[in-house]
């Protein structure tokens, strides 16, 4: 027996930590719901109170009277609902779900009660029935989203209250039987309807407040593969080290570039940049030095060059500079400027004072000359193999169309 009591006292704190947890909402959802009851109720109301007061003219006193008062209940109805749906209006633009939400929640519901109970009451001094309580009853029940043991007590108040106002204008104990038990019936039935409707919003909350944080929870792991994939794609076409385009990057630029320059003709030219005795950096201060070299070179060339160039890492320690709409008579000029950039700029790091020299190959495709991306490079390759041969720290230029050299023998000795 006790294993289902504690059974059921769990079942209860988990639907009361459920209903805590969706009390807000559920507010909210009934303060919009007001709203929209005081649209419909406001003018409701004053027809209907009009209707009454107008309705019993030229009857018996007793009659008028009644209808004065009913109409007066449906007066203050208008007005009472009138000042509720402004207060939920209030709430709403406040945009959460303040002790306010919680009070208007209440009056609406104890005042459509109270004002109901009132009417029917008054009722039973020319009629037997209930309908204005049923109504009031019934709208409570399926309009406001009340907690189930709020509803409970409000709707068992609101039956105690009916059970004893009846008798006030109810003289026949028949007719007051009938009334009671037919108001008990309105009232269960309201409650049954109230807990359904508010179990079912609860479940909608949790429904929805899941769906969003999956929906959430989506977004952001997109957003983060977006972001990799950029990550990517930059990886893919950089060099990790000087964050230059890599050699396949400027393939595919120099190519397009090379097609562009056969559309609309123009001169194309290409410089590619070797560091005269790297190796030996190298072997006397250590690769990452090597390293920062290699990065203080790509800065050099990037700095000299205009944005539109590409300068890009396409070996070890050799770099290529894609000039469009250059030609090479200016690309040896700028090829140049870089090497005397290089040769007087001694590299600072830390303690160390490195100075390196770059030998350079240009060679080009004149404007209207046909030429592919492979003969730039090799005719650049065998340039630059001239000016190593030269004696290094020099540009040589190369035309397209000479076959490869022989790789260079390092002159070691000269560092
Ligand atoms: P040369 O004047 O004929 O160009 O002589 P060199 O010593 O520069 O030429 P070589 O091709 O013999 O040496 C290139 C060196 O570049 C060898 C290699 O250790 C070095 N190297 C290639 N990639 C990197 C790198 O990423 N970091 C460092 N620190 N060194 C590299
Ligand atoms: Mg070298
Ligand atoms: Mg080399």
């Amino acid at each position: 027996m006790s294993v289902y009591i504690d059974r059921f006292k769990g079942w209860l704190q988990t639907v009361q930590a459920e209903h805590d947890s969706v009390i807000d909402e559920a507010l909210m959802i009934n303060m919009h719901r007001l709203r929209w009851m005081a649209f419909v109720v406001v003018p409701l109301g004053l027809v209907l109170g009009g209707a009454y007061w107008v309705g019993a003219d030229g009857s018996a006193p007793s009659v008028v009277a009644g209808s004065r008062a009913h109409a007066w209940a449906d007066f203050s109805m208008a007005a009472v609902m009138a000042l509720l749906g402004l207060g939920a209006q209030h709430v709403i633009k406040q945009g959460r779900a303040t002790p306010m939400a919680q009070g208007l929640t209440l009056l609406a519901s104890g005042f459509t009660l109270v004002i109901t109970i009132a009417a029917s009451t008054m009722d039973q001094t020319y009629l037997s029935g209930i309908t204005a309580f049923l109504f009031g009853s019934i709208t409570i029940g399926a309009v406001p989203l009340i907690r189930p043991r709020l509803a409970l007590f409000m709707f068992l108040g609101a039956y105690g209250l009916l059970y004893y106002a009846l008798a006030l204008t109810q003289q026949d104990p028949v007719l007051l039987h009938i009334g009671r038990v037919t108001g008990l019936a309105a009232v269960f039935l309201s409650f049954c309807v109230s807990v359904g409707l508010w179990r079912q919003a609860t479940a909608n909350i949790l429904l929805h407040r899941a769906l969003k944080s999956i929906n959430d929870a989506l977004k952001s792991s997109n957003e983060a593969l977006a972001a990799k994939e950029g990550e990517l794609v930059v990886l893919a076409q950089h060099d990790g080290l000087t964050g230059l385009y890599n050699r396949r990057a400027f393939t595919q630029l120099a190519e397009s570039e090379l097609a562009r320059a056969n559309r609309y003709p123009c001169d194309t030219s290409v410089i590619m940049a070797d560091i005269d005795f790297f190796k030996k950096v190298n072997d006397t201060y250590g690769h990452p030095v090597g390293d920062e070299v290699l990065k203080h070179l790509a800065g050099f060339l990037s700095a000299g060059v205009r944005s539109t160039d590409v300068v890009a890492r396409v070996g070890g320690e050799e770099f290529m500079v894609m000039l469009p709409q250059t030609s090479v008579e200016a690309a040896v000029m700028l090829a140049e400027k870089l090497r005397v950039l290089v040769q007087d700029s001694p590299i600072q790091l830390g303690d160390l004072r490195i100075s390196i020299t770059v030998s350079f190959g240009v060679a080009g495709i004149a404007a209207g000359q046909s030429g592919t991306v492979d003969e730039l490079y090799t005719a650049a390759d065998n340039a630059l193999y001239d000016a190593k041969h030269q004696g290094r720290n020099r540009v040589a230029v190369c035309a397209l169309g000479r076959p490869p050299e022989a790789p260079v023998m390092p002159a070691a000795s000269r560092l």
